[in-house]
């Protein structure tokens, strides 16, 4: 094989290898046929000093899609467990290698990882592959997530493989490459409290708070103390997707990350007509994962670290128990109060309390009852979106937004402070379900034309302009059927 010359690029390390060998394994990618370049973010890649790399086809093909490494990397598959939809299994990076660490300009460390780049010592029966559609759509989603400036994992770069990927049907292959804060899961932690030594839980403990929580380190009980950086993380995530109508898909505790970004965009969406209900993974028959049963599983999951993290919180198990369960319950009331406000927030009211919370429920119970649109509906109520829909002059609504008037007037509120609110909360633009599909059928032809546009949208999915329509348009019959599918 003719050399190939890499662009100067950053040093790229590899803290994660200090952690016990049960925790990772060296594995390198698997050369793929003819690499191509589908899909490059040349934002995220200023911002790690990768930019020269955007006039180098060959070499961003070659390195992106796990062919050809440069001397001396040492590349690695991460250990981990998961609860999946309730049930404890042994996991890992089945489809995934991390091929380093490398620092932002603000010197902020990052994970660069392979999705879809062959098998590992951990893939089980799968193939270690992804179709050029899942990567696409990860490509896609996580951007607009960046966009609406929700905690998330970053997409760099899509390569396709010139291979076939076998799944229901016969797709191209593509590798993906993820930017993270770091790939450490609630999973990871479960995976060493069930399956390790103290010594190496503990291990993990302190590579990960050292990481991404030094100041619990200081703190009288540190186990406990990062428990509640991670709770809060993860609550204020959970409440920023139920604020733009977002819906994860598969919130094992395997696909919840420590560091609080959005992570492992398979069946996940943004739904158009509002229900609490709402589920769109194909897998997903009893609706664990709907869209108002988040909060809950994110407690749920919550737990699970709290359990993996019980013997370095005290080592006397009752004391240990004690102690999480008060921290738990904190959570509840904390949650509690960030939800509320935020509802309020998407109404244009601060501070709002419990005891408005009829207001929202009858608007809710309105969205429930009618399917109205979830983005659009705010956006009528802002006075930005003309809707065609009949349900916009029923006497329900009508009634809602004079009591909805009223209450501002009530609390002493001026117009131009509740429009202000609004627009900061209120997307006027999310990559609705049948766009993504069409940049996606796009995609697999080897075109970006579509997503593209998608991607440029959504980098200011607060804006306010006229023109947007095409996209605020929900598609006929809505999205009830619509299905999405994981780890394709
Ligand atoms: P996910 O549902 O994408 O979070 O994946 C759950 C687990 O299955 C993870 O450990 C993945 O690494 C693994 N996995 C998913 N798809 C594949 C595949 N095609 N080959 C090997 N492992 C996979
Ligand atoms: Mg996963």
């Amino acid at each position: 094989m003719p050399s190939i010359s890499f662009p100067p690029y950053p040093n790229i390390e590899k803290t994660y290898t200090s952690l016990p060998e049960s925790f990772f394994q060296y594995t390198k990618p698997t050369p793929v046929a003819s690499p191509k370049v589908l899909f490059w973010n040349e934002e995220l890649a200023l911002e790690f000093q990768l930019a020269d790399w955007s006039k180098e086809e060959e070499a961003l093909a070659q390195f992106f899609s796990g062919s050809r490494l440069p001397e001396g990397l040492q590349p690695f598959a991460e250990a981990y467990a998961g609860h999946q939809f309730g049930h404890f299994t042994i996991l890992g990076d089945g489809r995934a290698i991390v091929m380093g660490e490398i620092q932002n300009r603000s010197g902020e460390r990052f994970d660069f990882q392979w999705k879809g780049s062959g098998r590992t010592r951990y893939s089980r029966n799968g193939d270690g592959r992804a179709t050029v559609s899942a990567m696409s759509r990860e490509y896609i989603m996580s951007e607009a997530m960046a966009g609406l400036q929700i905690p998330t994992t970053r997409s760099l770069a899509v390569v396709t493989t010139g291979e076939p990927v076998l799944r229901e049907e016969t797709q191209e292959g593509a590798v993906l490459t993820r930017v993270a804060k770091s790939h450490i899961r609630v999973g990871t932690f479960e995976y060493a409290y069930q399956t390790l030594s103290l010594n190496e839980l503990e291990a993990l403990f302190r590579y990960t708070a050292e990481r991404h929580a030094p100041e619990v380190l200081k703190q009288n009980n540190p186990a406990l103390s990062f428990l509640e950086f991670v709770m809060k993380r993860q609550v204020d995530l959970v409440i920023n997707w139920m604020r733009v109508g977002f819906i994860h898909g598969v919130m094992n505790t395997d696909n919840m990350s420590i560091a609080g970004e959005t992570i492992d965009y398979g069946p996940c969406a943004f739904m158009n007509g509002y229900s609490a209900k709402r589920v769109f993974s194909s897998i997903d028959v009893n609706g664990r994962y709907a869209y108002a049963n988040q909060v809950g599983i994110a407690q749920w999951n919550l737990a699970c670290l709290a359990n993996s993290l019980l013997p370095l919180i005290d080592k006397n198990q009752e004391t240990a128990i004690t102690l999480a369960k008060a921290k738990m319950s904190e959570l509840e009331t904390w949650f509690q109060e960030r939800y509320i406000r935020m509802l309020g927030e998407k109404i244009g009211i601060p501070h709002l309390t419990e005891k408005d919370l009829p207001l929202l429920q009858s608007l809710y119970q309105w969205m429930q009852d009618t399917e109205a649109d979830f983005t659009n509906t705010f956006l009528v109520l802002e006075g930005v979106y003309a809707p065609k829909e009949s349900i916009y002059n029923d006497i329900r609504w009508n009634d809602w937004v004079n009591t909805w008037q009223e209450e501002k007037k009530k609390k002493g509120i001026r117009e131009e402070d509740a429009t202000f609110l609004m627009q900061k909360t209120n997307p006027s633009f999310v990559p609705r379900n049948h766009l993504v599909e069409s940049a996606l059928t796009n995609a697999n032809q080897g075109l970006t034309s579509v997503a593209d546009q998608l991607i440029e949208r959504g980098k200011s999915p607060y804006l306010r302009e006229k023109g947007y329509d095409y996209e605020s348009e929900v598609p006929m019959g809505g999205d009830r059927n619509y299905r999405t599918f994981c780890g394709t």
